[in-house]
């Protein structure tokens, strides 16, 4: 499960991150709205931390930029003050649910566990692209039935890949969000990656669905699909 916290409180933005990882969670962090907004919408990121006083974009802006395109990510949105108008503003621009700072870690937790768990019961769990099926409760997956097996880094890749079908992803993009530390930047590293990928995925298939994009990065397509990509 992937969480992007959006919060320019550096230190406690960090706090946060430390506490979710130990909990088993990816996370991102973007220090101001329009950062934010950037992510939220191209990671594939499952519920969203939103502190309300950003710099650029507050997070009220962000909410609504992102739910006028037509983006449903859970969002739990953080106020300073126990306002009521600051709640009700954000309850009515789409947050799911709001926690009052200073707030407990734990309290936290609970909140993103109940928003998931909501999601996951809405959100289709199998993806399917060609005759690849990835259940993304079980982690399972098959290419024309057949079980693979994949490291659970070689699953994020593939999720990330999947959720972001038909959408080339540069090894940056794909680096942040296959690895949860901070980490020294080599995009060797991607290109490890996506050929353990391929001899697992496309090795030995007629079809092959890992394309790399020159000098853009890399997307999964299934060729065989007529007419225009889907909108994302
Ligand atoms: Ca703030």
């Amino acid at each position: 499960m992937h969480l992007l916290i959006v919060e320019d409180e550096k230190e406690l933005a960090a706090i946060i991150k430390e506490g979710l990882i130990e909990e088993g969670y990816a996370v991102e962090v973007a220090h101001d709205g329009e950062e934010g907004l950037y992510m939220a919408e191209h990671y594939p990121v499952d519920a969203i931390v939103l502190d309300i006083m950003l710099p650029k974009m507050n997070g009220i802006e962000l909410l609504k930029a992102l739910r006028a395109k037509g983006i449903t990510t859970p969002v739990i949105m953080l106020t300073a003050m126990d306002t009521l108008s600051d709640k009700v503003e954000g309850l009515d621009v789409g947050a799911d649910d709001y926690l009052t700072k200073p707030f407990d870690f734990e309290e936290l937790l609970a909140r993103i566990r109940a928003l998931l768990r909501r999601k996951s019961d809405a959100k289709q769990a199998v993806i399917r692209i060609a005759d690849i099926e990835i259940n993304t409760k079980s982690h399972e997956v098959t290419r024309g039935g057949k079980a693979i097996n994949l490291s659970a880094r070689e699953y994020l890749l593939l999720e990330c890949l999947a959720y972001n079908k038909d959408t080339v992803l540069s090894r940056t993009a794909i680096t942040e969000h296959i690895y949860n530390e901070d980490f020294d930047m080599d995009s060797n590293v991607v290109d490890v990656y996506i050929n353990y990928l391929r001899n697992k995925i496309d090795k030995g298939f007629e079809k092959k669905l890992i394309h790399t994009v020159r000098g853009a990065g890399y997307m999964l397509k299934d060729e065989s699909e007529a007419g225009e990509p889907e909108e994302k």
